[in-house]
């Protein structure tokens, strides 16, 4: 066995964390770049206590999913304000732009040289501004990864700036931040964060620390995700998905995904469509599709007994196998009212592009067994 484990300096957990945050930030710094969404004043208790710990803060505001373009701007905001801290305020896209943009601040040259696939891919050198990371939805783990998500619009895809210098220094997870998340957010966010503790647990990079991450994370995500979605105010339900997902976030960026997110990068890449949505209408599907092929030619491993492992978490009984933890989740999608693919303008006609570019995606590799192209269309259209 070998594995590595890393993830960010601190953890701050808890309802009310935010206000722990102006006395975490005393000594970070001098001058902070808050990274945040469109909307600033959601920003304001958080601003007044950094401030208040003497640090002096400038606004830097995203929307929607972080392009090259904005980041290039954010660095160059940094350079000009001279800031020594990036601190993301928001979801998933806002953390990503954060963790960038200091990574990208204290390393020379053009955006383009260190990223794959549309750059050179070259690592960063130089370790990150000091970065803190406070998520406002319960999805995407971002808090604790060491990758963000970029646009690159003029090539019609979504790349990864990777670096081990991008895992923050501080994350704060205050589940009272996503009190008012609507449920059409909640479902998509929190089936994501499902969808990141099923897929390190039959990752064929899964290791004994991550393992137990997974565990803990799918039976809290399993007991919380429906009442976060039926009744927004529930504190216990709120607080069980802003842990499933820093647990997800813990356990995906050491041992890997699977084929949900190998989908999930090309199809958000050539459409308008948001991670969580895209991942919730594969995950059943995913599901099926590697236990079938596990069935039938697995030659070494435990992913099927995971997957019965899965089914137990998820559904609170012990008598039951793979197919009653497909069944749970196909229900839970339901329920949460997830649309197919076809919403967000995939067609019949882009499925071999979309396996083609799945096949090579980096989710791939760590999925319990090579699926071929047919069986990978196969799961688009049922995901349709
Ligand atoms: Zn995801």
């Amino acid at each position: 066995m070998r594995f590595e484990f890393a993830t960010a300096g601190r953890i701050l957990f808890g309802p009310g964390s935010l206000r722990d945050v102006g006395a975490m930030a005393n000594g970070l710094g001098q001058r902070a770049l808050v990274v945040c969404g469109s909307n600033s004043s959601r920003a304001e208790p958080l601003l007044s206590a950094v401030e208040a710990a003497g640090l002096k803060c400038h606004v830097f505001e995203t929307s929607g999913e972080p392009t090259i373009a904005h980041i290039t701007n954010g660095v160059n905001r940094v350079r000009e304000f001279g800031c020594d801290v990036v601190i993301g305020f928001g979801g998933g896209s806002v953390i990503d732009s954060a963790k960038a943009i200091a990574g990208l601040a204290t390393n020379p040259g053009d955006i383009l040289n260190y990223l794959e696939v549309i750059g050179k891919g070259k690592p960063l050198t130089i370790p990150a501004l000091t970065c803190v990371a406070i998520p406002t939805t319960a999805g995407t783990g971002a808090e604790v990864t060491r990758n963000a998500v970029l646009a690159s619009p003029d090539h019609h895809v979504k790349v990864s700036l990777r670096s081990p210098f991008l895992l923050p220094r501080v994350a704060v997870v205050d589940p009272e931040l996503t009190y008012e998340l609507p449920p059409a957010l909640t479902a998509s966010t929190g089936l994501d964060a499902l969808t990141q503790l099923i897929e390190p647990y039959v990752s064929i990079r899964a290791n004994p620390i991550t393992d137990a991450f997974c565990v803990e994370g799918m039976s809290r995500a399993a007991k919380s995700l429906q009442r976060a979605f039926d009744h927004g105010e529930d504190r216990a339900a709120r607080e069980g998905m802003a842990l499933a997902s820093l647990l997800g976030g813990l356990a995906l960026a050491n041992s890997g995904l699977g084929a949900v997110h190998g989908f999930a990068a090309p199809i958000g890449g050539m459409f308008a469509a948001p991670h969580g949505a895209i991942c919730a209408a594969l995950l059943p599907h995913v599901m099926k599709m590697n236990v079938r092929a596990l069935r039938e030619r697995m030659t070494a491993g435990d992913a099927l007994l995971r997957y019965d492992r899965v089914a137990a978490l998820l559904t609170g009984k012990r008598e039951v196998g793979a197919r009653d933890g497909i069944n749970w989740v196909t229900a839970l999608c339901d329920a949460l009212r997830v649309p197919g693919l076809r919403t967000y303008g995939v067609t019949e006609n882009d499925f071999a592009t979309l396996v083609e570019k799945a096949a090579q995606a980096s989710s791939m590799k760590a999925n319990p067994i090579a699926l071929t192209n047919e069986e990978l269309t196969e799961i688009l259209q049922a995901a349709w």
